[in-house]
């Protein structure tokens, strides 16, 4: 991002985005009637915590069990005393970030280069950011970025009196549905999750499924016998070798799975052309894709179907509109999905799918999954769906004080 070499004024950029060259579409958006008032970061304080679980969830666990949703929240102050919060929310077991490696990322690295820049120019913070930590395959440590790029998004949002979908000229409804994610050890526990789910208004169910093929086969055919009319996503994380995914890719479409996502590992491009050429179920890609650019190439090389957003793991938002933009041009499948967010990064993704008219339950299992919340007005799903914010910038209202009192809880294992 920000790496092709193209500085777009403001005007440039509105045009582009109107006439749908996705592509191009870092910035901003903020409609050009509204002004942005002329400031600079002032200060940045940052809060690493870990949110408490309240079920099990395998991406949640590290060598001494059960650890809590590391987070990182974000502060930052403008010299006219604007505030946004951001949030970066690594999981070890799910990609290379840390809760440490974030702070130390933040603190040494990209900090010290983002005091005294223009909050509103999105553009040059990426590059910043891009200069400091470069890429690996894709862009370097993008779940710490995306925490800043969320807090520039709500300080903006606030400096205008605008939210985010706003400044975006787009509207959101009311509600978006969400999923409930299933993530049993036996098959006994199937039944009583749903039930579960159920108990609370969930009509959609997320199944993590891989490596077991057998086990996983079972598990969607009781989750399709109690559930016949929900959206199934099946959700291997990288977990099958090639062989075993070509094999239970059609019997998953015979059992009525509605997509297949990360099947196999994110590098095995040749498998995912493979499992695509197959045809048996709508392929889905997640890990692997970070920047617009590695969207772009596993479309032009034939990979998938679409793929399941998650701004987080995109370095933030100004990825992410981009990527969906190419899908929605693409005529792909856009999916909302998520790292289990807590609340910052969850107000984030919610107002950004709503925004962008998502048409299936979105797979954010934070309020399922985590057990507090920071906010004035926690997130708490009605009848399987949550509330979009609607206030300025990311809508919501941090309370410093539980912020607080969760970085001395946590303490102990930060
Ligand atoms: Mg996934």
């Amino acid at each position: 991002m920000g790496d092709n070499g193209v500085k777009q004024t403001r005007r440039q950029f509105l045009s582009a985005c109107a006439i749908g060259t996705a592509g191009m579409a870092l910035g901003t958006g903020v409609p050009a009637q509204m002004e942005q008032k002329k400031c600079t970061i002032e200060r940045i304080e940052l809060f690493p915590v870990r949110f408490p679980t309240v079920m099990r969830f395998k991406f949640l666990e590290s060598p001494k069990g059960a650890t809590g949703r590391a987070s990182v929240m974000i502060k930052v102050t403008a010299d006219d005393g604007t505030v946004g919060w951001g949030e970066s929310i690594p999981s070890q077991r799910w990609s290379y970030e840390t809760l440490e490696s974030a702070v130390s990322t933040l603190d040494h690295y990209l900090i010290p280069v983002l005091i005294g820049m223009d909050p509103f120019d999105l553009d040059a913070i990426h590059a910043a950011m891009n200069r400091e930590i470069g890429p690996g395959f894709s862009t370097g440590a993008p779940i710490t970025k995306a925490g800043i790029d969320f807090a520039l998004h709500d300080l903006i949002g606030k400096s205008l009196g605008r939210n985010l979908a706003e400044l975006w000229d787009r509207t959101t409804p009311e509600t978006l549905t969400l999923s409930w994610t299933l993530n049993p050890v036996t098959l006994d526990e199937v039944e009583p999750l749903i039930e579960k789910g159920q108990a609370q208004g969930f009509r959609h169910f997320n199944v993590k499924v891989g490596p077991d093929p057998e086990f996983d086969i079972e598990m969607c055919r009781i989750v399709k016998r109690l559930v016949p009319d929900g959206f199934l996503w099946g959700d291997a994380n990288g977990g099958y070798d090639l062989e075993t995914a070509l094999a239970v890719a059609p019997k998953y479409a015979d059992i009525g799975m509605d997509v297949f996502e990360q099947p196999i590992r994110a590098n095995q491009l040749t498998g995912y052309q493979a499992l695509k050429r197959q045809g048996a179920l709508p392929i889905i890609m997640d890990e692997g894709v970070v920047s617009p650019e590695d969207l772009n190439t596993f479309i032009a090389l034939g990979c998938c179907d679409g793929v399941a957003m998650k701004p987080c793991r995109c370095g933030g938002l100004v990825s992410a509109r981009t990527q969906i933009e190419i899908l929605q041009d693409r005529g792909l499948l856009f999916l909302g999905s998520g790292l289990t967010e807590p609340d910052i990064s969850l107000a984030a993704s919610i107002i950004l799918y709503g925004a962008y008219d998502l048409k299936s339950p979105a797979a954010l299992n934070g309020p399922q999954f985590l057990g507090t919340s920071v906010l004035s007005n926690p997130f708490k799903p009605v009848d399987g769906a949550i509330r979009i914010p609607k206030g300025p910038g990311l809508g919501i209202q941090v309370d410093e004080s539980a912020v607080m009192t969760l970085v001395k809880q946590s303490k102990a294992t930060v």
